[in-house]
């Protein structure tokens, strides 16, 4: 059995019948299917080609998630993540749950610190309702050539330190970390501040690895080309990784390529570990 934890509908040109046509060639049995609510002005520009129609919720309107799990109910696990700071966030979310069948809440992606008075109690909720929370985290990139001012007006989440604090403070609560400004903490080297994907040997001393240490309750989400990249720049590093923290990887894609599942058969893993990365770990946290 295979799931995949991070995919969202109506992306890169993908309707219900070519998502679910990918899943079976793919060999994906299930998808959790995540919203990307934002306001307007903090998403990058450039998914407005990849997204047909944002609304007044932003690039990846609940919506949409829910009218695939209608039409497919067996191939999609429902997830929900609405923006922390709107008012009746918490209300919204839990009628969700209580009307939908919401079982996730993600994916939340937005130029907010995670660690947000607003979104501490959302996740407080999500302890409560067995919901594992999903975030993305971007760092706001500097680079020398460009004037000295920041290149990379796209951030989300804020630093590793504010995600750590908001595990912290939701010890009932699951948490996936996601994307870049997660991933890039897998080494104790300084690139998080400069790349956007990491490169060469992971070094000792990875923030990301400690946290998994001091937090039961922090998953990792391989999804993407951050997860990926992530893993594949160090593969003999990537298998004593997912070897140690076997009970807290998931297996994602964020889009419809297999490469994540490439890579993971090339490790030669144990199967009892790559059954915990590619389902185990994701029915432990959201039972079917
Ligand atoms: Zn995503």
């Amino acid at each position: 059995m295979i799931i995949d934890v991070h995919n969202h509908p109506d992306w890169h040109g993908y309707d219900l019948n070519r998502f679910v046509a990918n899943m079976d060639e793919n060999g994906i049995d299930k998808t959790w299917l995540l919203s990307w609510e934002s306001p307007n002005h903090e998403y990058n520009p450039i998914y407005i080609d990849l997204i047909p129609n944002p609304g007044p919720d932003g690039p990846i309107s609940f919506a949409r998630c829910l009218s695939y799990a209608e039409r497919c109910p067996e191939r999609f696990v429902l997830g929900y993540a609405p923006d922390p700071r709107q008012p009746f966030a918490v209300q919204k979310l839990r009628a969700a749950v209580e009307i939908y069948g919401v079982r996730v809440c993600g994916e939340i992606k937005l130029r907010m610190f995670l660690d947000n008075w607003d979104a501490l109690d959302m996740y407080r909720y999500c302890g409560e309702a067995g919901l594992p929370v999903i975030v993305h985290l971007d760092y706001r990139l500097y680079s020398a050539g460009s004037n000295g001012a920041y290149h990379q007006d796209w951030w989300y989440g804020g630093a590793i330190e504010n995600f750590a604090n908001a595990i912290a403070a939701c010890p009932e609560t699951n948490f996936l970390g996601h994307s870049s400004g997660f991933w890039s903490h897998i080494s104790g080297d300084d690139q998080y501040l400069t790349e956007f994907f990491g490169s060469g040997k992971v070094q000792p001393g990875g923030k990301l690895i400690a946290m998994l240490d001091k937090y039961p309750n922090l998953y990792c989400d391989i999804s993407g080309g951050s997860g990926y990249s992530a893993l594949k720049r160090d593969p003999e590093f990537a298998r004593r990784f997912l070897i140690d923290y076997q009970d807290r990887v998931c297996y994602g894609r964020d889009y419809f390529d297999n490469i994540h599942q490439e890579f993971l058969n090339s490790l030669d893993l144990p199967q009892g570990v790559l059954d915990k990365i590619y389902y185990k770990n994701a029915l432990k946290l959201v039972p079917l």
